[in-house]
């Protein structure tokens, strides 16, 4: 397997896994933690490696180091593996995706982002989705007919009990403790806004071809995803809050091993579902215009990548994320996108505008 994004959450759980099944890892790739890195190439002895920049070339410990986005196409072309784990967080994976599906390879993908800017781009590609709710989607819709509606479930992430006035003086460390995941602060910031779960909707949407799909709130993140069918059945996906089940459906060709222990429903105090509000989680008033028009995913993502990194660096406040979403959506209008370059021209136009937006903190 081909691992980039290999010292980020996913990357590090897909690692612990790829030892319980002596799974070859040809590759691996990452953005800034070279110390990390150094501990994993000497465990899993990788032909290839590649680094973010140039300037920490010489910091790591291996004779075949590549670089930046040419780096990654490059391993994807030499390695003979067919399977590329895609855990590399934003804009920053798409190319990898697309180099992965020319090259005709299977992906298990975490990022998400390739499909929210460029799902269009990457129909008939092997894609294996490593996200949990897409995961449960995946497994609910095996050999299933007459599939009326799907759901995803948001956790509400950190602030799902705080009421939408007390979020103007949320600071990023309050927002990076999510209740049930660890994740990379990206995906974690994301959770707060609902900006994920727009995106998860527009991932399923590429991933299963349905239109018909909506989210609700279940706080404890037990469970994943619904599907709802003709007759009126809903099926739904349950297991404990942990990436290693979604990310080992992905990778392993069997399952028949125990990844993580079973849910024991008897012990559960309690289940609840909640509607997300869309005062709150203004982003997710989004849907159906991202549905409706997918092109739109370039603008949001850029703009929320974009802002989610002011508010981590306290540029701006939290509730300014949605605001400069909405900004930038408002002065770029409806895109209409036939060219993949033109994925690349928007993401690169909406960053140049979003990073001039002043905001007093
Ligand atoms: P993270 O921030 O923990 O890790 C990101 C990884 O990408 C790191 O290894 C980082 O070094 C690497 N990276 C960043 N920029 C890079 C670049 N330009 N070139 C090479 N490597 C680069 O993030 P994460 O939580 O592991 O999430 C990764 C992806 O998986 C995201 O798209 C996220 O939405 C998705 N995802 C994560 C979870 C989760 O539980 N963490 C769940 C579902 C989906
Ligand atoms: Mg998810």
């Amino acid at each position: 397997m081909i691992v980039f994004g290999s010292t980020g959450s996913i990357g590090v759980n897909a690692l612990k896994l790829a030892i319980l099944k002596n799974l070859h890892i040809s590759a691996l790739a990452c953005g800034g933690n070279i110390k990390l890195l150094n501990k994993q190439i000497e465990r899993f002895k990788p032909e290839f490696v590649c680094i973010k920049e140039a300037k920490d070339r010489h910091l790591v410990k291996h004779k075949n180091v590549f670089v930046g986005q040419e780096g990654l196409e490059r391993i994807l072309e030499l390695s003979s593996d067919t399977l590329l784990l895609n855990a590399i967080v934003g804009f920053a994976g798409l190319k990898s995706t697309l180099k992965a599906h020319k090259l005709n390879k299977k992906i298990a993908l975490a990022n998400k982002e390739s499909l929210v800017v460029a799902g269009e781009f990457l129909k008939g590609a092997n894609l294996i989705p490593v996200d949990s709710e897409h995961s449960a989607l995946n497994a609910l819709l095996k050999e299933r007919q007459n599939v009326k509606k799907l759901y995803v479930c948001a956790s509400g992430g950190a602030f799902f009990k705080l009421k939408t006035k007390d979020l103007k003086s949320v600071k990023p460390s309050d927002a990076l403790k999510h209740p049930n995941w660890s994740m990379g602060s990206k995906i974690t910031i994301d959770s707060a806004t609902m900006a994920n779960k727009l995106f998860e909707i527009i991932e399923a949407y590429h991933l299963f071809n349905i239109k018909e799909i909506d989210a609700f709130i279940e706080p404890k993140s037990l469970l994943h995803a619904l599907c709802e069918f003709q007759n009126g059945a809903t099926s739904a996906y349950f297991s404990k809050p942990d990436m290693k089940l979604a990310i080992a459906e992905a990778i392993f060709d069997t399952h028949e091993f125990e990844i993580l222990p079973p849910l024991d429903f008897v012990k559960l105090s309690h289940l609840k579902f909640h509607k997300i509000s869309l005062k709150k989680y203004s982003l997710f008033t989004l849907k159906n215009a991202l549905l409706n028009n997918p092109n739109l995913g370039v603008i949001i993502n850029a703009a929320n990548e974009v802002m989610v990194e002011k508010f981590l660096k306290q540029k701006c406040e939290f509730l300014d994320i949605s605001k400069g979403v909405f900004k930038t959506l408002d002065h770029f209008g409806e895109p209409k996108i036939r060219e993949l370059e033109e994925v690349f021209e928007y993401d690169r136009k909406v960053r140049e505008y979003c990073e001039n937006f002043s905001f007093i903190v």
